[in-house]
């Protein structure tokens, strides 16, 4: 029996469910898929769904086809913390590594690969804690080289830590190109397939289930297919479970790629994996035709991290995978985390997400040309490619001497409905916007200055206070006593309030004194908190004498809004942003100005 099925518009607010048709409106269509992993509760999810299909087709792969179409899935294999690592400016502690390993395992991919034990002492106490988390999801992969040449795979140091690790399933590498055998590893074929064959053995053996790297595939391959073919076998006569191609140098190219996978699952005998580097810019596309050739497992990196160019890049092959082929990664559900996430992991690594970063990025469905602008307003797949509420992501309209007047005026329109686009008031508020911009404001991010802007040039706005002034002393010192202090004196309604405040540095002091001088009228302050403060130098040739953007970012706890400040002092600029911070959150909260008649 079928079930029944909603018909969704990809760009209806609310979120299409497993099960859900969606409408061909980005030149795909189909179901949306479920969940996808083999493993935990997703895999549970995934096999329940297939339970309600019609009925259970002979797979194509097993019939030796090619397709884009996959009802199966494929298992995301996430390597942030091992392959991730080598990045360059990427350094996790063990606590940043469990926060990782939690949130990729909310995210639902299949398997997390957390170290090297072998190579580094520290992973081995990584996986005795990261053991005692309890997974939904995901499960600990751990990595490791084969045996040394001339070297039993017990008396292996590196394949007993594997074993120490204590996860299920170990992860491998060995040589598949002749020309590292010959001229890295310094051996015979013979003595490169022993080492291959016996030291998966040894963790089969020992109950572990094996994903063996069958490292520089792609090269090898190209160079002399049977010789790759043979390493790649011995791993299977080992027993590896899944056999995964690495293009460890990241060279090969898409239809190249295409070719062998097809090749590599049609005689290898097991599922076949891909590990793609990105270094041609290559590294996503040959992922995707890989799947389609057969792959039944994608290895890379959430956000791309990796050695020199980086790993195939997840936040993008994901929501390729699943949302443009039909073909399950995560849970469906949890496709509208994707972009929350990658900015949690980013924030974890102490990195940005790269504004143009695909699906994730601030930038992925910011428009800023007016026409682009435009037409998205009159009909948003004109310059979309997939509706950004699907992965989590915003749809972002930067106010910008480039962008049209629609533009502005649409955001205009969301505060002020009643307004009309021709009229004196429209005029006004487009103007000063251009005025501030060539000041050196930015608006685009910085919603909640926006709305203030506009409304106080509307004559809709009742100020909760005034500045009397504000004083800071900083100094030099070591210890607790180091650090600032600052001065704030307001008029709130007809009474006057002098607060002082310490903090790390004169911006953090100048908040403390200000909230404690406002939270005596308005205690919703005491909820605010400072998530994020961004300095700009807007004009680096003069130096000292040079301008500056500050934009804080706040929360209420239950929302974030983000203020904007420019001046030729930071502290000034802080001054105004930490304004409209605290200005912004009285009138989203419909506090009444201290003082005022009621309405
Ligand atoms: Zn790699």
């Amino acid at each position: 029996m079928r079930s029944v099925r909603r018909t969704v518009r990809l760009f209806s607010l609310t979120p299409p469910r497993i099960g859900d048709i969606i409408e061909p409106y980005y030149g795909f269509e189909g179901a949306v898929c479920g969940a996808a992993c083999r493993s935990g509760a997703a895999g549970r999810r995934l096999r329940r769904l297939r339970r309600l299909r019609p009925e259970r087709k002979e797979s194509p792969a097993a019939r030796g086809e090619v397709t884009d179409m996959r009802e199966e899935g494929v298992a995301i294999f996430d390597s942030t913390l091992r392959d991730g690592a080598q990045g360059k400016g990427i350094s996790f502690s063990v606590e940043d590594k469990l926060q990782i390993v939690r949130l990729l395992d909310r995210l639902g991919v299949a398997y997390i690969e957390a170290g090297n034990p072998g190579s580094n002492p520290k992973d081995l106490a990584f996986f005795e804690r990261a053991a005692r988390l309890a997974l939904q999801n995901a499960q600990l992969v751990s990595f490791g080289s084969t045996c040394r040449k001339g070297c039993a795979p017990e008396a292996d140091g590196n394949l007993r830590a594997l074993l120490e690790s204590g996860t299920e399933t170990c992860v491998v590498f060995g040589k598949c190109w002749r020309f590292h055998v010959d001229h890295v590893l310094e051996t015979t074929e013979d003595e490169n397939l022993r080492m291959i064959r016996e030291s998966v053995r040894f963790l089969t053996e020992n109950g572990r289930r094996v994903i063996f790297d069958a490292e520089h595939f792609f090269d090898g391959f190209l160079d002399d297919r049977a010789f790759a073919m043979r390493a790649a076998q011995a791993a299977v006569e080992g027993g590896a479970e899944t056999v995964c191609l690495c293009d460890t140098n990241g060279g090969v190219f898409p239809e190249d790629a295409k070719h062998i996978v097809a090749y590599a699952a049609a005689h290898l005998g097991v599922p076949v994996a891909v590990h793609f580097h990105d270094d041609c810019g290559m590294a996503v596309a040959n992922s995707i035709l890989a799947v389609s050739a057969g792959a039944v497992q994608v290895q890379g990196t959430f956000l791309g991290f990796g050695e020199r160019c980086g790993n195939a890049n997840l936040s993008a092959i994901i929501p390729d995978l699943q949302l443009k082929r039909g073909i399950p990664c995560i849970p469906q559900e949890n496709i509208a985390l994707l972009t929350r996430y990658a900015h949690e992991l980013a924030s974890i690594a102490n990195v940005e997400v790269p504004a143009g970063m695909p699906y994730v990025g601030s930038h992925a469905f910011t428009h800023k040309a007016g026409m682009h602008a435009d037409g998205v307003i009159k009909a948003p797949r004109s310059f979309e490619h997939v509706d950004p509420f699907l992965v989590g992501n915003k749809r972002r309209f930067p106010t910008s001497e480039i962008s049209g007047r629609a533009v502005v005026f649409a955001r205009v329109k969301q505060i002020l409905p009643a307004l009309a686009l021709h009229s004196e008031e429209t005029e006004r508020i487009l103007g000063e916007i251009k005025r501030l911009e060539m000041a050196g404001y930015q608006f685009e991010g910085a919603d909640a200055s926006f709305e203030l802007l506009v409304r106080r040039l509307m004559g809709l706005y009742n100020p909760y206070f005034e500045l009397k002034y504000y004083k800071i002393y900083s100094g030099a010192g070591a210890g607790e006593e180091a650090g600032a202090s600052a001065m704030v004196k307001v008029r709130v309604g007809e009474e006057i309030q002098l607060m002082a405040g310490e903090g790390n540095g004169p911006v953090n002091a100048l908040d403390i004194a200000l909230r404690k001088a406002l939270g005596v009228f308005y205690p919703v302050l005491n909820r605010v908190k400072l998530t994020d403060y961004k300095v700009r130098v807007l004009d680096g040739r003069s130096a000292t004498a040079s301008r500056v953007r500050v934009l804080i970012t706040s929360t209420d706890g239950a929302s974030t809004f983000t203020t904007v400040g420019v001046s030729g002092d930071v502290v000034d600029a802080s001054f105004q942003a930490l304004q409209d911070s605290v200005e912004y959150l009285l009138l989203k909260t419909g506090a009444r100005p201290h003082g005022a008649e009621p309405a």
